[in-house]
């Protein structure tokens, strides 16, 4: 059967079969959930670390020297770049950059970009769904990267195992400004491009935030690491802080912890998602436009309405 076929060739790690299947998820394939659902208990081994900041701060930079560093490790790689800002025909995105620089030839290393709106994304277009992938391919580590100072950001932030930001010198008063969410569910701050400038200003301010975090409930002190990812400088310092990190977070439970929000995020985003394709998308438009109507000359009102559809539809729901 070609599912179970799929199916068993990503588990044995085949690379193209989990491409094809990415590429099934993003044109909505019919058989694609279908295909992920057999995948789901082959995972939640990988670590996943997310990489966050502005556009040019050298994230994509960056990540090249973790895989680097993981690699002298013998870790395999997944490489997720997020980028919302472009559509999905949108020419060389950041992984694509990667890849055509030094980790083209290693097979260790699978790099993927898409240009979702975020982490989640409904049913299919969901960043979860190719981290799942990834990790049923037996990558060891999984990188999310993503660009912008969206929501994008926040959900990455609050979702990976490991959270970091990339700052860059010059930046201390944008930190005031950053989206709620975004400074305190990072675990690792980064100020690259060190070579450039003096990163006090922004350490500073990091360290006055950190300072009124005292006491934080999780009891981890996000260290704050200088790097000069052109120069390959620093990476092997934030290695050790995620491994730091990672331990911290297994003997601590936190790691338990932010599986099982993954998993929450997961299960709302998947109730939205049929909700969506399987309510919303299907209302029959003559329908709609009597009830819009009878809505416009105040005969009945949109909560009852809203109750009444979904009755319906759900009994049409398998
Ligand atoms: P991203 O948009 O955050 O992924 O940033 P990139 O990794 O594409 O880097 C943006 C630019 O900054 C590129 O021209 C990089 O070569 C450069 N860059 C990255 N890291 C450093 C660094 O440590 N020092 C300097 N001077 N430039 C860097």
């Amino acid at each position: 059967m070609r599912m179970k076929t799929q199916i068993a060739k990503i588990l044995e790690g085949d690379v193209r079969a989990a491409a094809r299947l990415m590429r099934d998820i993003e044109d909505e394939a019919p058989h694609a959930i279908e295909d992920l659902k057999s995948l789901y208990p082959h995972t939640g081994k990988a670590y996943i670390i997310g990489v966050t900041g502005a556009p040019g701060v050298g994230k994509s930079t960056l990540v090249a020297t973790l895989i680097s560093s993981f690699r002298k490790e013998a870790m395999t790689i997944g490489v997720i770049a997020i980028d919302p800002t472009s559509p999905f025909t949108g020419g060389a995105l950041l992984g694509d950059r990667i890849r055509m620089q030094r980790h083209s030839t290693d097979q260790g290393v699978f790099i993927r970009s898409v240009a979702t709106r975020g982490w989640a994304g409904g049913l299919s277009k969901s960043t979860l769904n190719l981290i799942h992938i990834m990790d049923a391919l037996k990558k060891d580590i999984i990188l999310v990267e993503t660009v912008g100072t969206g929501q994008a950001e926040v959900d990455i932030v609050s979702a990976a195992d490991t959270s970091i930001l990339v700052l860059i010198p010059g930046m201390g008063d944008a930190i005031q400004m950053m989206k709620a969410g975004i400074l305190e569910g990072t675990d690792i701050f980064v100020i690259n491009k060190i070579d450039r400038d003096s990163a006090d200003d922004v350490k500073m301010q990091l360290e006055v935030m950190l300072g009124m975090k005292d006491g934080l409930s999780d009891g981890w002190r996000p260290p704050i690491v200088l790097t000069e990812a052109i120069n390959n400088k620093g990476g092997a310092e934030l290695v050790a802080e995620i491994i730091r990190h990672k331990e911290f977070l297994t003997s601590s439970g936190g790691l338990e912890k932010r599986r099982k929000e993954r998993a929450k995020l997961e299960l709302i985003e998947a109730v939205e998602g049929y909700l969506k394709s399987h309510i919303i998308d299907r209302i029959d438009k003559d329908c709609l436009n009597r009830l819009i109507d009878d809505l416009v000359q105040k005969k009945t009102d949109p909560y009852s309405v809203a109750l009444e559809i979904i009755n319906q539809s759900i009994k049409l729901i398998r």
